[in-house]
């Protein structure tokens, strides 16, 4: 079942919202050579926690932290390591959530660490680009397929592929709600979107084929190619005046 937020619950999980993309925006910052990826996800924790909230990953069907940390070939869920140092070129997929007073905000974004080649800064601009078409989709009387369709169409035109294997998904009282949002798709199918909806919309877009697998960890989805992959999420509620992004700063 879809549930539809009030405006009063939609404030509660924008304050959610607040937290994650302040603590992303930290992260970002930090994401230079040298660092580990161990030592973002003691940050983010400690941080998340200063602020009152309770990291939404750690523990979520066994995740063993509180962010997702992917690099390069890796499509999301990463998993931090004293032994993983990010270097300079590397592109860094930092996927967090949070929950606070009961309710969940929940975002991701890939940075570059140091300097990049053009070729992975392209699809980082195109993955979040690709976003923020399937974002302008978010107004009652589309229908939750238009969403995907819109990702789909404009990476596809790069060249780039649509991660199948791994979906957005509705937020609020729990991390993942109905419906499921591919992003691919028909235009014009799927359930309607409506006016209350919070949804967290994630495309993860790969340089090379869509096909992924999972590494033997039981968690790091990788890029069966071994070709770059990106990751940008945010969570979204559907208003009256079409969609208002919750995780931005
Ligand atoms: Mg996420
Ligand atoms: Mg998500």
């Amino acid at each position: 079942m879809v549930s539809l937020k009030s405006p009063r619950e939609i404030g509660l999980i924008r304050k959610a919202c607040a937290v994650v993309a302040q603590i992303l925006e930290e992260l970002a910052a930090m994401a230079k050579p040298g660092i580990s990826t161990a030592e973002l996800d003691r940050f983010a924790e400690a941080r998340a926690r200063e602020l009152k909230a309770v990291p939404a990953f750690k523990g979520y069907h066994g995740f063993p932290a509180s962010v997702c940390i992917s690099l390069n070939e890796e499509v999301v869920h990463g998993i931090p390591s004293a032994k993983r140092l990010l270097k300079d070129g590397d592109i860094v997929g930092l996927d967090f959530g949070v929950i606070l007073d009961g309710w969940y905000g929940d975002s991701a974004r890939t940075v570059a660490v140091g300097n990049i080649s053009p070729a992975a800064r392209k699809l980082l601009e195109v993955t979040q680009e690709g976003l923020a078409r399937g974002i302008q989709q978010c107004w009652e009387g589309n229908r939750v397929f238009d969403i995907g369709h819109a990702i789909q169409n404009y990476v596809e035109g790069f060249g780039f592929s649509v991660v199948r294997e791994f979906v957005g998904h509705g937020i609020g009282r729990a991390l993942h709600e109905e419906p499921q949002i591919p992003n691919y798709g028909p235009k014009g199918k799927g359930i309607p979107l409506k006016v209350g909806m919070v949804l967290a919309i994630e495309p993860m877009i790969n340089a090379g084929s869509h096909e992924v697998k999972v590494l033997s960890d039981g968690w790091t989805a990788v890029t069966l190619d071994q070709s770059l992959s990106a990751h940008f999420e945010h969570t979204v509620a559907i208003t009256p005046k079409g969609p208002e992004i919750l995780t931005l700063i």
